[in-house]
């Protein structure tokens, strides 16, 4: 995804300490972060998902054969077809599943499978040609939903729970090619493909949904999205808001950030109210995460606490959502 603007500056409230959870509150399920790595390094140790590669097509195999192992009503592959900004032919294989379909209330968890094909945020010229682990950009938030989807399964929620899993989505210009007059359209063809033949009618449509993106970097801490808070506010607020209740405001900072084209824009324009929990405004970089986009980004350096807290803090949200 691309940070296109960084809008505001730092507040007082971005060093607001540690706090203890509410007394009233209790929190539900079992989320585990070592079984959330499980589900990430499945991932990686296929190496990078590049649409196309082997890799790729194995790691559909084990989304759909893991969400069919966690009790899944239904998983379905959305397949479509498109050209990337440098002329590949991308076959889009978007992982749709459902749980508690019956449900009315719906919520929709998303994040990318797909990893991108360079490492153009590398120095090195040689090293920018060659496709980058994803771990974190990609394979964690995948992980940590699996995570919740198995809890999920084992304890139902009072609302239905779907989860997409798009491709393509760091398929973008590369940042040595990029020109003044470049669209930001590039990126994010799994999720806009997804939206333009929504499998959902209006009255079915999920309440909301939550981007997980870039949440498992070494002490990760997220401000609010620029695009979600200003168009998705309702699922911003109950983010931050049960972060809030459970201790995490040292994690969860209660100003906003920049702004990012990532997977949510397209589900937002199809009318699903979608948060980007993103690490934006990471504290050394002041944008985006150091490893982004260079070969960092390994299972090695991701961080099992921000996988931890991110994911029961998810988890919560939706074990607190009313039918
Ligand atoms: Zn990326």
């Amino acid at each position: 995804m691309a940070l296109t603007i960084a809008l505001a500056s730092c507040s007082s409230a971005d060093k607001a300490a540690a706090g203890a959870p509410t007394d009233t509150f209790a929190e539900q399920g079992a989320f585990s972060a070592d079984s959330a790595l499980a589900f990430t390094k499945a991932q990686t140790d296929l190496g990078p998902r590049v649409p196309g590669s082997d890799a790729h097509a194995r790691c559909v195999d084990f989304l759909t054969g893991t969400l069919n192992r966690l009790g899944a009503d239904s998983v379905a592959i959305l397949a479509s077809k498109d050209v990337a900004w440098d002329g590949t032919h991308l076959n889009i294989k978007n992982i749709w599943a459902q749980f508690n379909r019956t449900a009315s209330a719906r919520v929709l968890l998303v994040a990318h499978y797909d990893s991108r094909p360079w490492a153009d945020r590398e120095d090195d010229l040689d090293a920018r040609n060659t496709p980058i682990d994803g771990a974190n950009d990609g394979a964690a938030g995948v992980g940590i939903i699996l995570e919740i989807a198995r809890n999920i399964a084992a304890q139902p929620a009072s609302v239905g729970v779907d989860i997409l899993f798009t491709d393509c989505e760091d398929y973008g210009i590369r940042a040595d090619r990029e020109t003044e007059d470049d669209s930001q359209d590039s990126w994010c063809i799994g999720s806009r493909h997804f939206a333009v033949n929504s499998p959902y009618s209006p009255a079915a449509r999920p309440r909301f949904g939550i981007l997980l993106d870039m949440v498992s970097g070494k002490n990760a801490r997220f401000h609010r999205e620029y695009y979600s808070q200003n168009y998705a506010p309702m699922p911003t607020a109950k983010v931050w808001a049960m972060a809030r209740r459970m201790g995490f405001q040292n994690r969860f900072l209660d100003g906003v950030g920049g702004a990012v084209m990532d997977d949510h824009i397209h589900l937002i324009q199809a009318g699903i109210p979608t948060v980007d929990v993103i690490e934006n405004r990471a504290a050394d970089t002041e944008g985006f995460p150091a490893t982004w986009h260079t070969h960092n980004d390994t299972y090695d350096n991701l961080d099992p606490v921000s996988m931890d807290i991110v994911g029961r803090v998810i988890l919560n949200v939706i074990y607190n959502e009313k039918p």
